[in-house]
């Protein structure tokens, strides 16, 4: 995997200016305004890097979502899988639940691991916004977190927690990432739908909306769909 190149975000703050223009109105004012501005530095500018989603560099969006769903993850003591694998076009993977594809957004419980395809990271991005492929992969995330805590069926009932899952995901990244709003707010609910038509087919899953006004009561309201398989602590 090649080393990430992300879209660096420098936010730089009101001060860096303003101390720029106060050091520049010194310098005018005479030898003894400039000795003490020599004497006493200003304090180092103060930075804050921003790392954001581009939509287009697809492998290292892929390590940054990756990255912000292993904190979130760690962070409300839910599973990870045990691999993350990124299908470029043309390629075909063999997984535990057959044939991955650059087409393909898959949680294989079978060899508990997470398959997704550039081709449908770039679907996503077209049709729902730059952050879209990440909430798809939140939603693949959340398939594992739910096989750990062992639910194991099918159903709508455990797409729309997926999708909980994966909007309280989304809720706590714009919460702790404030340069994402450079990136536009995403289409949840679209990205959601979309991501529930490519794993099992257009019309199978339940609209996201609900799962989504959950997740805003945070994770633990996800947990209620199941209550008695609790989603944290395995
Ligand atoms: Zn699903």
């Amino acid at each position: 995997m090649l080393a990430p190149r992300r879209l660096a975000l420098v936010l730089t703050t009101l001060a860096v200016v303003a101390s720029a223009l106060l050091q520049g109105c010194g310098d005018q004012q005479g030898a003894a305004s400039t000795r003490a501005s020599r004497t006493a530095p200003p304090p180092p500018a103060p930075r804050v890097e921003e790392t954001a989603p581009s939509g287009v560099r697809l492998e290292d969006d892929f390590d940054l979502y990756q990255e912000w769903i292993d904190g979130f993850a760690r962070r409300s003591d839910l599973a990870l899988p045990s691999e993350w694998n990124l299908l470029e076009s043309g390629e075909r993977m063999p997984t535990g639940c057959g044939d991955a594809t650059a087409r393909s957004y898959l949680y294989c419980p079978a060899d508990n691991q997470v398959y997704a395809g550039e081709t449908m990271m770039s679907s996503l991005v077209d049709h729902d916004g730059v952050m879209a492929p990440g909430i798809g992969l939140a939603h693949e995330w959340a398939h594992a977190v739910q096989a750990r805590a062992g639910i194991t069926t099918a159903g709508p009932a455990v797409e729309e927690q997926a999708d909980c899952i994966a909007a309280a995901w989304y809720d706590d990244v714009a919460h702790n990432h404030p340069a994402l709003h450079l990136v536009g707010t995403p289409e949840v609910g679209p990205a959601l739908t979309d991501v529930g038509a490519a794993e099992h087919g257009s019309g199978t899953d339940p609209a996201p909306d609900a799962a989504i006004a959950a997740a805003h009561r945070g994770i633990g309201a996800c947990s209620d769909y199941f209550p008695e398989r609790p989603l944290t602590g395995h």
